[in-house]
């Protein structure tokens, strides 16, 4: 902190992690110019209300003279790539996001996971396990919590959510443990292709002691140069994996078996991967079976991903809405395979330039009724004939109610953000969840 002292400073970008930033630096008696491309910010109001005094410039960001600074503080939904950061960065400026300020200031043990999907969950998870294991836990990043926040907290160790965003601008992380779940095709909009998507998810492993990965999904494994531990997990060919047991099926280690499946309340074989995926961070501290069978059964997930939301008229609803790419689509039509009755699929929004082919095999041989909306749902329905193709959501909803007969599915799983028609995904699956309800009694 003190090498912050008499360095001219920017935050750019003032989201959730940027008034992180801003709350930090001036809880330090730091006075970062604050800026944005945007004319206005989300956090306008706390900026005016807590630091009226410092220098505000929102805008065109050639307006703004990055150069002028030593050190630019910048957030996840900006580009490292954007013309004027990369001339700032060619002018000796240097440039880091908010996770490496904390990485270079914190002292406590960090667990830190990122990949395509399942982050929320695992982190969630993660830290229930270890507070049930007798840490205190502070947990933030991804989730909601900005990381500099969390350095006030009374913590034993700190669970990050990391996303490709805030890895691109992190580099001392050393977790304790680090962790990639999975990887899919995401954001295709801000990387030129997967092999940047890749390179910035690999960063979370720099210098960590344990890595964790995903021994079915081989761009997850560390690169051979990394000399960390290694631990991997998997349905089947992972150190942590599902084995039969007297039965049933069992969460193991090397073929030990640890608990069985039915302890956790998560449905899917793919949260059956988020849990041995916190099994296998947690290597390093060795927990007894019933640290974990008590954090699972206070679990029952979060919202918006693969939630029940009613049976009416022997139809069961689950709103996905957290289901914004390809890959956790697929996970959620695949984890339904085994439940009786029809699935129908509510899918489309903005797909943010993906390749939308690899869903057409479950569409074809696992989705009974696919109904599209949104931005890119005619790309959706032309995947799959006889598509319907509807305007907004509540005539989706008619739509699945229509085709639905006793002992279907209806699923909210739309492969796409939500943007083109909402203000996040939150608000898309609370109105499904409201469609659902119109008109019942
Ligand atoms: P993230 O934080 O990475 O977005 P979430 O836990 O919020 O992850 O889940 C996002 C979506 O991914 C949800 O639709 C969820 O059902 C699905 N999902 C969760 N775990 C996995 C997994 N291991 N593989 C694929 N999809 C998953």
């Amino acid at each position: 902190l003190k090498t912050l002292k008499n360095k001219r400073i920017a935050v750019l970008g003032l989201g959730v992690s940027g008034l992180g930033t801003v709350r930090f630096l001036h809880a330090h008696k730091l006075a970062p110019v604050l800026i944005d491309s945007r004319q206005q910010v989300p956090t306008q109001l706390w900026l005016d209300s807590y630091v009226p005094h410092l220098e505000q410039r929102f805008g065109p960001l050639n307006d703004a003279d990055l150069t002028s600074f030593d050190l630019i503080l910048i957030g996840p939904g900006l580009a490292l790539s954007t013309p004027e950061v990369q001339q700032a960065i060619a002018a000796g400026v240097e440039v880091i996001g908010d996770v490496e300020l904390f990485a270079r200031i914190n002292t406590k043990p960090v667990l830190a996971v990122t990949g395509s999907n399942g982050k929320s969950t695992v982190v969630s998870l993660l830290a229930k396990v270890l507070e049930r294991g007798g840490l205190q836990i502070g947990l933030g990043g991804n989730i909601g919590t900005a990381v500099l926040d969390l350095l006030a907290l009374d913590a034993d160790a700190y669970v990050l959510e990391l996303s490709s965003f805030q890895l691109e601008t992190t580099s001392s992380l050393a977790a304790k443990s680090a962790c990639i779940l999975n990887l899919c095709e995401d954001h295709m909009d801000r990387y030129q292709d997967m092999g940047g998507y890749i390179d910035a998810k690999q960063r979370i492993y720099q210098g960590c002691e344990l890595a964790v990965f995903n021994s079915e999904d081989a761009d997850t494994a560390p690169l051979q140069s990394n000399s960390a531990e290694r631990i991997s997990f998997a349905l089947e060919q992972g150190d942590y994996h599902i084995m039969m047991h007297q039965g049933q099926a069992y969460f193991a280690f090397r073929q030990q078996p640890i608990l069985p499946c039915a302890s956790s309340l998560l449905p899917g074989s793919h949260n059956r991967l988020n849990v041995l995926a916190v099994m296998a961070m947690c290597h390093a501290f060795a927990f007894d079976a019933g640290v974990y069978e008590r954090a699972l059964q206070e679990f029952p997930g979060l919202d918006h991903r693969c939630q029940y939301v009613d049976t009416l008229n022997g139809v069961r609803y689950f709103n996905d809405s957290k289901a914004t790419n390809v890959g956790a689509t697929i996970a959620a039509i695949n984890g339904f395979a085994d439940e009786p009755g029809r699935l129908i699929l509510i899918a489309g929004g903005d797909a943010k330039g993906a390749d939308l082919t690899p869903l057409q095999e479950p569409l074809l041989n696992q989705v009974a009724e696919l109904i599209c909306l949104g931005k890119d749902g005619g790309a959706i329905a032309a995947l799959k004939p006889g598509s319907h193709l509807v305007g907004d959501m509540a005539e989706a909803v008619r739509c699945a109610k229509a085709c639905a007969r006793d002992g279907d599915i209806v699923l909210l799983a739309p492969a796409c953000a939500s943007l083109d028609m909402y203000v996040n995904y939150m608000v898309r699956g609370n109105d499904f969840a409201q469609q659902v309800h119109e008109g019942e009694a």
